[in-house]
Formats: C-alpha cells, sequence, structure tokens
C-alpha cells in the first residue's frame, strides 16, 4: 500500500530507540524526510546509521530534551530552517512511571507530566504553525491505555497519559479545519529499550533466568500472549501518519494484543 507521504517531512521524538526508532524508519522507508529528536548524541548517531541502511527519505537527527522548552524551540528553528515545514509529528518520547499512589508525591508528578505532557505541547506548537500555513498535518501522540482505565498501581503515569488522552481530542477538534488530523496511539507492552532494561534487571536480581522469560511472564495476560514488537507499533503510526488515514481524527486506538479492559 502506498502511504502517499512521500517528500513529507516528520518529526519524531524519542526517536533513536524502541517505537520511535520504529517509526521513523518505516517512515524514511516510504521516502518521508525525517528528523529525530533525543537528547543522547550517540544514540542518535546509532539510529541514523541503522535508519540510513533502507531510507527513501532523507533521515537526520538533533539532540533535544522535549521537557525544556528551550531545547524543544531550538530544534524546531532548525528543522524549519532546513525543511521549510513540518508535516508529521510523533510525540513519542517517554518512560513508564507506574507506581502506587501511596509512593507518589509532587515532584514525581511534575517530572512525568513535563515529559509525557509539556513535552507534547511544545512539539506540537513548534509544528503547528506550519501545519496549519499547508493545510496539512497529522500529529500523533504516543500515550497507554491505563490513561483510559487505570489498573493498580499506574501513577503517575495513569494521569499523565490521561490528559494526552484528552489533549489529543481536544487538538483534533479544534485543528479538523485546517485538515491537521490529531489522534493517539495507546501502547501496551512493546520490546523497546526500557523494557530491555528492566528485562536485563530482573535477570541480575534472579527473577527470571533470562530477558525472554521477563517478556513471557510480563505477557501472561496479554490476550495474544505475547509481547509487541517496536515495529508492530510503528506500522499504525506510519498509517495514521499517512495520507490514507485521512479520515481519521480524534481517536485513541489500542496497540496492546487485547490488554486493556477498555476499548
Ligand atoms: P524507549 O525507552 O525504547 O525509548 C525512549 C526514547 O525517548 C529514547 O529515544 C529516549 O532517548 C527518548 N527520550 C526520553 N526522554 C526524553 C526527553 N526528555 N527528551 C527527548 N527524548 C527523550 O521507549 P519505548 O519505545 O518503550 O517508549 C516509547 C513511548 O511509548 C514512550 O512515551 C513510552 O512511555 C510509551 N509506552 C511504551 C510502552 C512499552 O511497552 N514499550 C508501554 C506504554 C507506553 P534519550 O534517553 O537519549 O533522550
Amino acid at each position: 500500500m502506498d502511504l502517499g507521504i512521500t517528500g513529507r517531512v516528520a518529526v519524531v521524538t524519542g526517536g533513536s530507540e524502541g517505537i520511535g526508532k520504529a517509526a521513523a524508519h518505516i517512515l524514511a522507508e516510504e521516502g518521508v524526510n525525517v528528523v529525530i529528536l533525543a537528547r543522547t548524541q550517540s544514540k542518535l548517531d546509532a539510529a541514523v546509521a541503522e535508519i540510513s541502511s533502507t531510507a527513501v527519505g532523507s533521515i537526520q537527527a538533533i539532540s533535544c530534551d522535549v521537557s525544556n522548552s528551550e531545547s524543544v524551540d531550538s530544534a524546531f528553528k532548525k528543522i524549519l530552517g532546513e525543511h521549510g515545514k513540518v508535516d508529521i509529528l510523533v510525540n513519542n518520547a517517554g518512560q513508564g512511571n507506574a507506581n502506587t499512589f501511596d509512593a507518589l508525591d509532587a515532584e514525581t508528578l511534575d517530572q512525568d507530566f513535563q515529559l509525557k505532557v509539556h513535552g507534547a505541547m511544545y512539539c506540537s506548537k513548534a509544528a503547528l504553525p506550519s501545519m496549519r500555513s499547508n493545510r496539512w498535518g497529522r500529529i500523533i501522540n504516543i500515550t497507554t491505555a491505563a490513561g483510559k482505565a487505570a489498573g493498580y498501581s499506574t501513577l503517575p503515569t495513569a494521569m499523565s497519559r490521561a490528559a494526552g488522552i484528552a489533549m489529543t481530542k481536544s487538538m483534533s477538534k479544534e485543528y479538523g479545519a485546517d485538515n491537521i488530523l490529531v489522534n493517539t496511539v495507546c501502547i501496551g507492552s512493546i520490546r523497546s529499550a526500557q523494557n530491555m532494561k528492566r528485562a536485563e534487571e530482573a535477570v541480575a536480581s534472579g527473577a527470571v533466568a533470562t530477558t525472554e522469560e521477563y517478556y513471557v511472564e510480563r505477557c501472561k495476560n496479554v490476550p495474544v500472549l505475547r509481547v509487541g514488537e517496536a515495529r508492530e507499533a510503528g506500522d499504525l503510526i506510519a498509517y495514521l501518519a499517512s495520507d490514507r488515514a485521512s479520515y481519521v481524527s480524534g481517536t485513541a486506538i489500542n496497540m496492546d494484543g487485547g490488554a486493556a479492559p477498555v476499548v
């Protein structure tokens, strides 16, 4: 299927690893000119080398902390200066932060919102003027289904993701008339850098014998009985970013092998 986005310009935050890297890779293979943002230059360089091997569009990396508005403004100034526009924004940078209400404090809550909610807001505000003037845009916010139905010990992530889902819906109402479509993908258990780190910690602590055993244990309650691959999430993100998804906006799609208790 031709996604119809050759020559479009995409920014993927958290694009150096996991889901963001997979989405960037697929978009670049589709002929999109992709800019990945993350903090660590060495990981960005490694991702660019990997994506370049099959990219049809260009691939570029800029070190940026999305939780810092000045860092975001500086990155987008560079992107808009070089590419003249941003057509597609994938607000993916983030990390799990799930614990009990007992363990929650103001600092943890603030940090989580700064990264996941403020970060997506800063990047969206930086990309929207160009999307508006070109009357074409796609914003895909990466969240998780705990934002729709919080499970036990899912704070503060469930709170910041509920905010991300609400922001998605509200933005879709505001920008639809400008042909800017805004959706969220609610991620379940996907093989990625942060999960591999947790798997390695579980092996080191003796909780499991291998990293694969960690994933098997983690996915016992997932209906399809396996962890998802980053590329599977990347395929959905690429579809939502495409011309083919031209009547899809304001949706929150679970990408979790059926694990969420809600649609
Ligand atoms: P990974 O741990 O594989 O990668 C995270 C990426 O985000 C890296 O590129 C990292 O680079 C970047 N990043 C982290 N903090 C910042 C920051 N402040 N500014 C810019 N970039 C940042 O993540 P996943 O692929 O697992 O997760 C992707 C998204 O999906 C996240 O939002 C996550 O919360 C969400 N999600 C993932 C789940 C899963 O099972 N994988 C489950 C539920 C939600 P660097 O550290 O160098 O900045």
